[in-house]
């Protein structure tokens, strides 16, 4: 058998104002044309690193398209996104006849003109490969299920945990599925629950580990061939955002129906309890002087999370901690390459009032000015990255203003892993709130090294008042906006 497989992914925020063209898709580290699966592991390839493994071990022939896969931000470019889907449709359509095509996909992709990107694209698969091909899409948890992929495809699975530590263990998932499907050993149907709930979960803590835990122990009995949680992604103005249960069954959609269903009745019985609440910014901050234990108190800054499209700049978090005149602070990262500049520029140890973020929109809130010293330079500096390899950050600095500790970068990432500040010899233990800009991707490197960990709300581009989303285009209701979206 022929397998065709590819990745073309990123997560829009609609609400952000960073455009995303086409140097963040092909102008980084995660860019490949035929070659990514024999490349290491970044969050781009690892499925195709597991789909080609087992479909040479099986004895197929694997046919591999781009893989790529951009810095959550705003809406992507129209061209951009239809001169890389193109290019997936012309390898496509070179190595036909092809009997499985399996897709790595963020299912919350959004272009101009194209409202569901993964959609779209499967369409145009489906088009080329014929009814009898099958076609299976691994997408993030932060997905909007819409019925276009649902009727494009034959299989979707998405990632369970989160952080995403098990997109490499849903990959050969998927893979089961398909090739069972082609050599007609199974023949997969799906079913979507539309929970009508838009929040933020973490399957880190309870009640939702439970959920995710029973979630998988219904997989593979009774003809459940896969069970998955799309929390969705609040950030997006689309017909289709929310949260929806998803079941694959063997041949028997209204079994899959009634499993989602069911899956959803529970989760909305526990949603209070399920979804995250923030502090505010100054409740989160009063923290600091409370509790015992060891190490610094982190504070997540969720609302400039450049992993879900925000500008990484904002000013809101920096601006309390000097009115308060807090003491051992670090905070981190500010992607702020024109501070950085200026930083290179001046050197090591060379003492200058620097502007500090602020810089991107109204979402970065106002500039801090700050007589700074720059404490450390690396031209190439990087963290450890979500998958075990490394995620690049480019020019940065290290500068200390009276009691703060700034990490500013050239490239926007989100923090992952504490190397990001220790990398450029800042240390952690001693300090008594880490700030960092991240929602919760950081939490299995910082939790050991934290005394205590706490989500912050503040001004930002990830607004988490759900119900004052200025949503246009999502005309169900839903909840938290109103009580009971199911009363109609
Ligand atoms: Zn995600």
């Amino acid at each position: 058998m022929k397998l065709f497989m590819a990745t073309l992914a990123t997560e829009t925020n609609t609400f952000s104002p960073l455009p995303t063209g086409r140097a963040a898709f092909t102008g980084g580290r995660d860019w490949y044309r035929h070659d990514a699966s024999r490349q290491p592991a970044t969050i781009a390839n690892i499925p195709l690193i597991a789909w080609r493994r087992l479909g040479e071990a099986d004895g197929h022939t694997v046919v591999e398209s781009i893989c790529t896969f951009a810095q959550p931000a705003g809406t992507t470019l129209r061209q951009v996104y239809e001169e890389l889907r193109d290019m997936i449709l012309a390898d496509l359509a070179a190595a036909m006849p092809v009997d499985v095509v399996l897709l790595f996909m963020h299912g919350a992709m959004v272009a101009h003109g194209y409202d569901d990107c993964e959609g779209d694209t499967l369409e145009r698969v489906r088009r080329i490969v014929g009814a009898a091909a099958t076609i299976g899409v691994e997408l993030d948890l932060h997905c909007h299920l819409t019925e276009q992929m649902r009727v494009s495809s034959d299989a979707i699975v998405l990632y369970k945990e989160y952080p995403h530590v098990d997109i490499g263990d849903r990959a050969p998932e998927l893979y089961r599925i398909c090739l069972d499907a082609a050599q007609g050993k199974v023949r997969p149907v799906m079913a979507y629950h539309d929970c009508r709930m838009i929040a933020t979960y973490r399957p880190t803590q309870d009640p939702v580990r439970g959920f995710v835990d029973r979630m998988k122990a219904l997989e593979g009995h009774d003809g459940i061939l896969s069970v998955s949680f799309g929390h969705g992604f609040p950030w997006a103005d689309v017909a289709d955002v929310g949260s929806k249960i998803l079941v694959v069954a063997d041949r028997d959609t209204e079994a899959a129906g009634a499993l989602a269903r069911r899956l959803g009745e529970e989760l909305w019985r526990m949603r209070d309890a399920a979804t995250a609440i923030l502090d505010s910014i100054d409740d989160a901050l009063d923290g600091a002087a409370s509790g015992g234990g060891n190490g610094p108190l982190v504070l997540a800054d969720a609302s400039d999370n450049a992993g879900g499209g925000a500008p990484s700049d904002s000013t809101a978090i920096l601006r309390r901690v000097l009115e308060r005149e807090m003491k051992d602070i670090a905070i981190g990262c500010f992607w702020d390459p024109q501070a950085v500049q200026f930083c290179v520029e001046a050197g090591q140890g060379a003492t200058f009032m620097l502007r500090v973020g602020g810089k991107c929109g109204a979402a970065s809130g106002d500039p801090v000015d700050l007589m700074v010293t720059v404490r450390a330079i690396a031209l190439n500096h990087s963290q450890g990255g979500l998958s075990g390899g490394r995620a690049d950050y480019g020019p940065s600095v290290w500068v200390s203003g009276g009691d703060v500790d700034l990490v500013l970068t050239s490239q926007r990432q989100q923090v992952f892993s504490p190397d990001a500040f220790t990398g450029l010899g800042l240390t952690l233990h001693d300090k008594a709130v880490v700030v960092v800009k991240s929602s919760q991707h950081f939490q299995a490197g910082f939790a050991p090294v934290a005394r205590a960990i706490r989500y912050v709300s503040g001004p930002g581009a990830l607004d988490f008042d759900y119900a004052a989303l200025p949503y246009m285009k999502r005309t169900r209701a839903f909840w938290p906006r109103v009580a009971d979206p199911f009363y109609e």
